[in-house]
């Protein structure tokens, strides 16, 4: 039996997390679930697994629940006592959760790619020294972490990400001015919370997610290229030294990278439905940069070096509140970010350091807003 604790259990990720566990009841014991403010679904929780524990880190209080606040996880995550920490947290948050996972002695199965991006070299860094693994559950690092430990990292000229393009990748640029909250949210092959779906319209998603490749697998970013690829079923790619390009392809359901994380190193048996060629095309296409400048954006984070990845991704967070709040335009979310890039992101590298640019680039950011 595996134990696992599952961070953010009542979001997207957890919700399918809970899906995968239940169908394997006698791989997976769960040890811990948190949520920010979903009291019920905690609840409902707790009554289905009454052994694990229970963690609210917003500022609800309710009965029942055993753990309160951001010191509350990081003390039940200490005391769950299990192998395997899968991290659905949204945003910048799910840091310090991450750090705490491996000071835990736990392995990271990581579906918060702001882990990664804000502080690679301190997660690795943790997992050496306690002797855990990091796992991607990013559909398309699970897919590159696959191909590199089929074909050899030795052998991969580069990284092929696929990027589903999002709503608004027939949209005319000048409509893109124009697009409400609503349309944003209505994401054409993934069903995910509203931080990430709006980052998928913005390719700020891609854009971060080409920042934690680069990091994850110790690429520069001329050897990671991105594709859209509308289908969401090459969920990416490798092309080795001979030329032959690898792809990994499944239906668009994040239970298959969660699966394979639960499991790994174990190869996992799916129960999931396979492709369907009968009623399959795929298509490819250039991204287009210009009119969706966060993908540019975020390669010219990843060159700068710094901390430069860390100011991207606190200004497009800081923006994506603003934008869902109804206080700025879809188009400024890119403006925005590109207006904190221009100034100097340099400093300390450690968790201070990184801190201190994330509030300065989100207050920043904030500023302009
Ligand atoms: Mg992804």
């Amino acid at each position: 039996m595996k134990k696992v604790a599952v961070l953010g259990s009542t979001g997207s990720i957890g919700k399918n997390a809970l899906d995968v566990i239940r169908r394997h009841r006698d791989f997976f014991e769960p040890v811990l679930f948190s949520s920010h403010t979903d009291q019920f679904g905690l609840l409902a929780l707790a009554r289905e697994f009454p052994q694990a524990k229970t963690v609210l880190t917003g500022s609800v209080r309710a009965e029942g629940i055993g753990y309160f606040g951001p010191d509350g996880l990081f003390r039940a995550i200490a005391e769950c006592g299990g192998d395997l920490g899968i991290n659905g947290i949204a945003g910048s948050a799910g840091l310090d959760p991450s750090l705490a996972v491996l000071s835990a002695g736990m392995d990271l199965a990581l579906a918060n790619k702001e882990t990664i991006v804000l502080a690679a070299h301190l997660v690795f860094a943790a997992a050496k020294e306690h002797g855990c693994k990091i796992i991607p559950v990013d559909s398309e690092h699970s897919a590159i972490f696959t191909l590199l430990e089929a074909h050899g990292r030795e052998y991969i000229r580069e990284v092929i990400l696929t990027a589903s393009g999002g709503p608004f990748r027939n949209c005319p640029a000048e409509q893109l001015r124009s697009v409400t909250v609503q349309d944003a949210l209505a994401h054409p092959t993934w069903n995910m919370g509203a931080k990430i779906t709006i980052d998928s319209a913005t390719l700020a998603n891609k854009g971060l997610e080409v920042i934690e490749a680069a990091r994850l697998f110790n690429l520069p970013p001329e050897r990671i290229r991105t594709v859209i690829h509308p289908q969401s079923v090459v969920h990416s790619m490798v092309q080795c030294r001979d030329g032959a390009i690898y792809a990994q392809m499944s239906p668009p359901d994040m239970r298959l990278p969660i699966q394979n994380a639960l499991f790994y190193p174990e190869p996992a048996d799916s129960s999931f439905a396979a492709l369907d060629f009968d009623n399959l095309t795929l298509t490819f296409a250039k991204p287009d940069k210009e009119k969706f400048p966060m993908l540019a954006l975020a390669y010219q984070a990843l060159s700068a070096g710094d901390l430069y990845p860390v100011a991207y991704n606190a200004a497009n967070e800081t923006a994506v509140q603003a934008f869902l709040a109804g206080r700025i335009g879809f188009q400024d979310i890119p403006r925005i970010t590109a207006s904190v890039l221009d100034r100097v992101w340099t400093g300390s590298t450690d968790l201070e350091g990184i801190r201190e640019i994330h509030r300065f680039a989100s207050a920043y950011a904030e500023q302009l807003i």
